[in-house]
């Protein structure tokens, strides 16, 4: 799978466990030009000495997704700088620590509209900013979790926003995909990342998913690193609308 000649913008690069950043070492190892991006200038060094190790140079840019103006001045300079893009990778996910432990019902409305805001709405916006950029088609790429299905513990406001991002894909595709522009999610399995351990009981989960899971093991960043670089690569230019699990198959299981 060659990505020669392609241009992608991959949003969600906090350290190197990021799952997104397992993606984006596969995309330049396959020949991508890259634009990472960082939420905030305490995570701007991480993403810069990590872009400086990939097989080539990147464009590094800020971006809040919660801030319209630093998405539309994201899309003016990757415009600016890049000319079109062909594909991007959408990590970004946030719900404050207190709806990831106490039960759901106490969800406040703040809470809701943050987790949806920047987990789920980020999503449309960076399609409506990529939309102009893809003149030769394009892909979209997300992450979510089972928990948009299953009530998992502790993953409460997270899994409706997953919900909302993985019905987002479905009507992006829908909506997009008369240009040739894909949008597919990754469903991963449990991986520890920084976002994960903000959710109450993790390390419980990771040993049921090795217990029960098909291929008894957790999910490894680069497992969704490959997958990352299928759906974005014309080898999957017939895919689009989908959820693929990279959860060794824990998905399948009854209990
Ligand atoms: P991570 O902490 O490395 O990545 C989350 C990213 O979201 C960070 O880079 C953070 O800076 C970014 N972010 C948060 N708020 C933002 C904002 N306002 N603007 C821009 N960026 C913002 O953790 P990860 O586990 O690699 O998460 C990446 C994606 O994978 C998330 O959507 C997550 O829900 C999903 N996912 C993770 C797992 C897991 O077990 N780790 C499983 C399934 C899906």
């Amino acid at each position: 799978m060659t990505l020669t000649g392609k241009k992608g913008l991959v949003l969600g690069v906090a350290n190197k466990r990021s799952l997104v950043w397992a993606i984006a070492k596969r995309a330049s190892e396959a020949g991508a030009d890259l634009a990472l991006t960082y939420q905030s200038e305490r995570l701007a060094e991480n993403v810069t000495e990590l872009a400086a190790t990939l097989a080539r140079p990147s464009v590094i840019l800020p971006c809040d997704v919660a801030a319209d103006d630093q998405v539309d001045a994201l899309f003016a300079k990757i415009g600016a700088e890049m000319g079109r893009l062909d594909f991007v990778v959408h990590g970004a996910a946030f719900a404050p620590p207190e709806a990831l432990s106490a039960p759901y019902v106490q969800t406040t409305r703040e809470a809701f509209r943050m987790a949806l805001d920047i987990s789920a709405y980020s999503l449309v916006s960076l399609a409506r900013g990529a939309q102009p950029l893809m003149t030769e088609g394009g892909s979209l790429l997300t992450l979510t979790y089972l928990g948009s299905e299953r009530v998992l513990p502790n993953y409460n406001v997270m899994g409706v926003a997953k919900a909302a991002l993985e019905c987002s894909v479905r009507y992006l595709a829908s909506d997009l995909g008369p240009q040739n522009i894909r949008v597919n999610a990754i469903s991963a399995g449990p991986v520890k990342t920084l976002a994960a351990k903000g959710i109450a009981g993790f390390n419980d989960i990771l040993g049921v998913y090795r217990d029960r899971a098909p291929l008894r093991r957790n999910t490894e960043a680069g497992e969704v690193g490959d997958t990352g670089l299928f759906l974005i690569s014309d080898a999957a230019r017939g895919i689009t609308g989908e959820v693929l699990y990279v959860d060794g198959g824990y998905h399948v299981m009854g209990m």
